[in-house]
């Protein structure tokens, strides 16, 4: 439920209010500006009379929310959400590029591919330290020291790092290192995972599950920004479907979707959409071409020798005439 106030409340007259709603056992959450009060009811709304709220003196209008998810709602805050990340903006009409392997292999492997993106213009590295792979028996990640080598990549080149979380007990040194904590696809629905995430202070890049709807990625984000952290990148990466040419099935629509329901930036992964390094720069320029904020894609400087996802990574040439072709489409729309 959000409640509009009217211009000339004071702020003792909305804290008496808030108070009041907040003794009803829910969180009131302040979206207004210097203008404009708006205030965002958070919790069971059913046992708000909303006659006697739009009764009183300093309340405008009241709005019930339809969307089960409120902070990430575009109902609750109209404008787009940018998120800072280094000095570089995400959302907000920015493009993003970030690029980097699927995982981090070995100082020499990171370093090289770091070296690469940065050339070729990418503003974020990516690198999984601790990686989810279907198989106990595939390349798990370096870990930590995986997590160190990334450190050195953005000591070198100044690109800020985004890299995955798995699970609640590596949360906190995976918050150490990155600048941007990635929750995979695997992960949308970890609750624990996603309220942890809500307490860090770093921005989030949640990926939508390969069979969550794009009101149950909403409803994950809404997970994180109900902790307390409201720095939410959504990230489509393809779902499942009966097609098996591809390794997803990249739904575009998503990004449409989310701009009309949500204020929070969407990125789009093209690598782990198709599994085809081949259809990455085709599938980008769709993604920029229909307002995407942003495209993460995995690069590597020898993908045949790739200890993960090389079939779909891109060599460094080719991810520099990826971000050139995109950033024509990107200057026309
Ligand atoms: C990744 O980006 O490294 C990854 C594992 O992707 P996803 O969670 O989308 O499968
Ligand atoms: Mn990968």
């Amino acid at each position: 439920m959000i409640i509009v106030l009217k211009r000339t409340s004071t702020i003792e007259e909305q804290r008496e209010l808030i108070g009041r709603i907040e003794s009803m056992g829910l969180t009131v959450k302040d979206a207004g500006s210097e203008h404009h009060g708006v205030l965002g009811l958070i919790g069971d709304t059913t046992k708000i009379d909303i006659t006697q709220l739009e009764a009183h003196h300093i309340v405008e209008k009241v709005m019930k929310v339809q969307e089960p998810y409120k902070l990430a709602s575009r109902t609750f805050q109209p404008m787009d959400s940018v998120i800072n990340v280094d000095g570089h903006l995400i959302g907000g009409g920015n493009l993003t590029i970030i690029g980097g392997p699927c995982s981090v292999e070995s100082e020499d492997q990171i370093m090289t591919i770091a070296r690469a993106v940065k050339k070729s213009g990418a503003h974020i590295l990516r690198g999984g330290a601790f990686k989810p792979r279907t198989s106990p028996y595939s390349f798990q990640g370096l870990g930590e020291e995986g997590l160190k080598l990334l450190r050195k990549a953005k000591e070198e080149t100044g690109l800020p790092i985004i890299t995955e979380a798995m699970s609640t007990e590596e949360f906190d040194i995976v918050e150490e290192y990155a600048d941007i904590i990635q929750i995979g696809a695997r992960n949308m629905q970890n609750f624990a995972l996603l309220k942890k995430a809500g307490q860090a202070k770093k921005p989030i890049c949640l990926k939508r599950g390969m069979s969550a709807t794009i009101e149950e990625l909403l409803m994950s984000a809404e997970y994180i920004m109900a902790e307390g952290n409201q720095q939410v990148i959504l990230c489509e990466r393809g779902i499942r479907t009966f097609e098996k040419y591809t390794r997803n099935t990249l739904d575009l629509a998503t990004v449409s979707a989310i701009k009309e329901l949500s204020h929070l930036p969407i990125i789009i992964d093209p690598s782990h959409a198709t599994g085809k390094w081949k259809l990455v720069e085709p599938m980008s320029r769709a993604a920029v071409a229909i307002g995407a904020d942003g495209l993460m894609i995995e690069v590597h400087n020898d993908p045949e020798n790739a200890l993960c996802d090389g079939q779909q990574s891109l060599k460094p040439e080719k991810f520099t005439s990826l971000i050139e072709a995109v950033g024509k489409i990107h200057a026309v729309v």
